[in-house]
């Protein structure tokens, strides 16, 4: 079933809550690939009535970004939702969500100024505006963000936590095309001869991690194996490589925490994203440092 207005969705809903339904609600911006079916199975298996919004917010792209070309198939995205077993979907069009300028933004400070934030102006404000509206709009139980977008997932916990949505966001593992490239929509944005080199994203992050499993927690050594590798591939063009804390999204000098390795890149004019998270447990010399604790304990 699919909805394109606020008022038949929130009727819909109310009923579907009167029946005592738990709603899950998992944002995208559509064109749909396994990542964002993922993220609805994860919905279904929880036991929710699952409600997919595909909206392309222009709020979230600056002036000089993809908005007019962010690639869009409603047809084909209701065919693989209904097989993922999505129960509604909410697919509005820009006017029914801003039928005027708003002047009123939600913006998540801190956490939205570093990483992507950087490059992308306004971004996180377009992002976390959208996901309370549509908050507000099908007030889900439980709501699904993938990790692929893990600056995106911490920005709308905090704003969940600071503003007291009654809301649990769940966090979904990121889905990979074979040769390791995270799934996106804008994959397709790719030529032949980028797709080739795409994949070394994942590599690089896998060097580091393999060296972090190993025992290697120096934040400067783990950027450097990632920077590396990527400079191997003629088209690729850094934008970043940072370690950070998965928290805070700090800056850190050590691993001592869980962290993330996140990576920006351009192939041409595609910019892809990509993270890895490192987790202290399963570092070597940690494993070995408490294993001797238990030991004189
Ligand atoms: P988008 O349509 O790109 O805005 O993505 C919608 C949701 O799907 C976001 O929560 C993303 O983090 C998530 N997502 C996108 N790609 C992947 C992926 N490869 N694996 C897991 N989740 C993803």
């Amino acid at each position: 079933m699919i909805f394109t207005t606020i008022r038949e969705i929130r009727h819909h809903i109310n009923e579907e809550k009167k029946k005592g339904r738990q709603i899950g609600l998992v944002p995208t911006m559509g064109y749909l690939h396994e990542g964002h079916l993922s993220l609805i199975r994860q919905a279904k298996e929880r036991g929710n009535y699952v409600v997919l919004s595909i909206f392309v917010n222009p709020l979230q792209f600056g002036p000089n970004e993809d908005y007019a070309r962010y690639p869009r198939d409603l047809k084909r995205d209701e065919k693989l939702a209904d097989e993922a077993g999505v129960d509604a979907i909410f697919a509005p069009s820009v006017e029914e969500m801003y039928p005027e300028k708003s002047l009123t933004y939600v913006t998540v400070e801190k956490l939205s100024d570093t990483l992507c934030g950087l490059t992308r102006p306004g971004h996180f404000r377009g992002v976390a505006t959208v996901v309370s509206k549509l908050f507000h709009i099908i007030e889900p139980d439980e709501a699904f963000f993938g990790q692929k977008d893990i600056q995106q997932v911490r920005i709308i916990e905090q704003m969940v936590t600071d503003l007291n949505f009654p809301i649990k966001v769940v966090r979904c593992p990121i889905i990979r095309e074979e040769d390791g490239l995270a799934m996106s929509s804008r994959n397709v944005y790719l030529s032949p001869a980028e797709r080739r080199e795409a994949p070394i994203l994942y590599k690089a992050l896998r060097r580091a991690e393999k060296a972090f499993l190993n025992g290697e927690i120096d934040g400067n050594t783990l950027v450097h194996l990632v920077k590396e590798q990527i400079e191997q591939s003629p088209s690729a063009k850094i934008e970043y490589v940072r370690l950070v804390h998965l928290k805070t999204l700090d800056e850190v000098t050590k691993v001592t925490d869980p962290a993330i390795l996140a990576v920006a890149v351009r192939f041409g004019t595609t910019r892809l994203i990509d993270n890895i998270l490192l987790e202290p447990s399963q570092n070597l010399h940690y494993m070995h440092k408490h294993e001797g604790e238990h030991g004189g304990a």
